[in-house]
Formats: structure tokens, sequence, C-alpha cells
């Protein structure tokens, strides 16, 4: 209960404008610890070195809602571009996008942009074998992410293309089962948003007890599963279940976030299980690190350190 206070308390004062400006005038220096740079070349170098350690990347370009259709198309093309680097680069690309950055919920030419930009980049990464995950953001975008999601894998196939679904809300058990018929590629997280009791399980134990059911009942069911967790007594289970099951190391990979716990995602490549680590990068970095603080109390503490010492 605790965690959850910690947790709500960290996103209500970091949406204060004021805090916002005073973090982010004097925080991308302790930013850099979750952020591997300003721009693309710098996200692609961190892939390269983590690769040395057997541990796949998941590129971000850090970005959220953007209120006009020129703002989203501007992005869509970064990410575009993203997709020609690292392709160019030698790497298969892997990247996550968060639909309101290009354009969900705006409507031109009678289509949501962020349905047509997404097919831009799900298209382009599928030229180059790659990889488009729609990160799930609150929950107020939830359905209309799923059903977007549903168009691209008819379109694209589930290969190259996945989503989210967060172990906080109620309703992810029955998305999950009505996704089925898709054979979707699903990460799975507990979730990071500030959102109210009625759509989200106010007990951290409820929410990992579901976090759990859902990773095992998209084992089960034989889709590819992305754990995407630094729950070391939830990673355990997981591999056990695998064990137990017959499920074999490729039909599932731990992801955890650049700059935390690279011991654990080390130890894990060198047992021979899938590794991804996701690797923000960009200059609106201020939401994600907001929510990376609000995780742990260990990273406030760091960040006041750091603005204390100027
Ligand atoms: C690859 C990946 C993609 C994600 N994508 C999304 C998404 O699309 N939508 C969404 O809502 N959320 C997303 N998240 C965030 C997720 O919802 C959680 O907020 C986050 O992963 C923390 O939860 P946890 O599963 O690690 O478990 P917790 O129970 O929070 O933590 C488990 C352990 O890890 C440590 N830990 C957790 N976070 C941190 C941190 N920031 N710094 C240091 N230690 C930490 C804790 O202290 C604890 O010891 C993603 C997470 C990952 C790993």
């Amino acid at each position: 209960m605790l965690d959850q206070i910690y947790r709500k308390a960290v996103l209500t004062v970091s949406g204060q404008k004021v805090v916002e400006d005073l973090v982010r005038s004097r925080g991308w220096g302790m930013a850099q610890r979750f952020v591997a740079g300003e721009d693309a070349a710098s996200a692609i170098r961190a892939v390269q070195d983590l690769g040395r350690d057997g541990i796949l990347g998941n590129l971000d370009l850090l970005g959220e809602f953007v209120a006009s259709p020129e703002a989203a198309n501007e992005f869509a093309g970064k990410v575009l571009h993203l997709l020609d680097e690292a392709h160019a680069a030698g790497l298969t690309p892997y990247v996550s996008v968060k639909l309101s950055s290009v354009g969900q919920g705006q409507t031109v030419e009678g289509e949501d942009l962020g349905l047509s930009n997404a097919r831009r980049i799900v298209g382009r990464a599928r030229e180059y074998g790659g990889f488009v995950c729609l990160d799930m953001e609150d929950h107020p975008r939830v359905d209309q992410t799923l059903a977007q999601f549903r168009l691209l894998v008819g379109e694209f196939g589930h290969a190259h293309v996945g989503t989210v679904l967060q172990s906080y809300l109620y309703r992810s058990e029955a998305d999950r089962d009505s996704l089925d018929d898709l054979r979707p590629n699903l990460r799975i997280v507990k979730g990071a948003y500030l959102e109210p009791e009625s759509v989200a399980m106010p007990d951290k134990a409820d929410v990992d007890a579901s976090y759990r059911r859902l990773v095992y009942a998209h084992m089960k069911a034989g889709n590819y599963v992305n754990v995407a967790t630094h729950d070391e007594s939830i990673i355990e289970d997981v591999k056990l279940f695998a064990l137990a099951h017959g499920i074999s190391k490729d039909a599932f990979e731990f992801q955890m976030l650049y700059g935390i716990r690279r011991d654990l995602q080390q130890d894990l490549a060198r047992q021979g299980y899938r590794v991804r680590a996701y690797i923000p990068y960009g200059r609106d970095w201020y939401p994600y690190f907001s929510r990376r603080i609000a995780e742990t109390p260990r990273n406030a503490v760091f960040v006041l350190r750091g603005m204390l010492k100027g």
C-alpha cells in the first residue's frame, strides 16, 4: 500500500508545472541514467553496446501526446528515420511507439492520424524485417489502441507489430482473451500511469497476481510473450512455469528498462534467455523520467541528491 501511495504522490507532484520546469532545467544529467542520449545515433550505439552482453534493444524515441497533425507527422517522420538509421547500422530494427505521439485521436481525411502514421511505421519496419510495439498509455486510450492494433496485425502480420497489456487494469485479462485469435505478440507490464481505482487495482499484491495470470495465460495459449518487469520473484516464477509446461526459451523474452538492473539483464542472457532492453532517447525525457522516479523511492533520492549538488 505504501508503495502505491508513494507512486501516486510522485506522479501527482511531477505533473505540477513548477516542478516540471525545475526538473527540466536541472535534470538532464540525471535523466541520462535512464535515457540513452538525445539522438538516434546515441540510441543505436547503446543497442550495439548492449549487444556485446547478448542483450537486444528496443528503441524508443521519447515523446507523448502531440496537439497538431503537423507535430504528429513530424514525430512519425523521426521514427521512420530511426528505422532507416538502425537498418543502415546493420540492426534488425525493433522500436516502440506511443500512438498519441503520432496523432492518435486526431482525424485527418476521415481517418485517425495515429493509425495512418502507425501504418507507415509498421510498413517500414516490415521492409527491414523489424518490429514495432505499440506502447500502452493511460486507460482512456486502451480501447482505441487495441482496435488499431487489431487492424495493423490484419494488415502487416503479428510478426511485425505487437502491443502491451497492463496488469493493474481490471480489464486486461478480458482484453488478452479477446485478442487471442490474432496470436498476438504481447508485452505484459504492471502499468506506469496515475489511474483511478475505478479502473486500476490499488493493491500491489493484486497487480502482481494479475501479472502472473496474464503471462501464464498468454504462454499457455502458445503466443509470444514479452515479460517486461524487474521483479525478480516474477522472473523466477516465469522461468519455472516455462520449464514445467515445456515452453521453450524461444517462446518468450524478458524485457527491462535501459539503466535498470543491467546485472539481472546480463545474468538472464548468460542463462540463455532472450533479453531486451527498452532504450529511450530524445529531448522529451521529462514524462518518462517522472514515471521512473515514481517506481522506486531510491530513484527519488538519486534525483534529490543530484539537484542539491546543482
Ligand atoms: C520493457 C518495458 C516496457 C514498458 N512499457 C510500458 C508501457 O507500454 N506502458 C506502461 O504503462 N508501462 C510500461 N512499462 C513500465 C511498467 O508498467 C512498470 O511501471 C515498471 O516496469 C516497474 O514495474 P516492475 O514490473 O519492474 O515491478 P515493481 O514491482 O515496480 O518493481 C520490481 C523491482 O524492480 C525495481 N524497480 C522497478 N522500477 C524501477 C526503476 N525505475 N528504477 C529502479 N528500480 C526499479 C523495484 O524497486 C523492485 O525492486 C514498461 C516496463 C518495461 C520494463
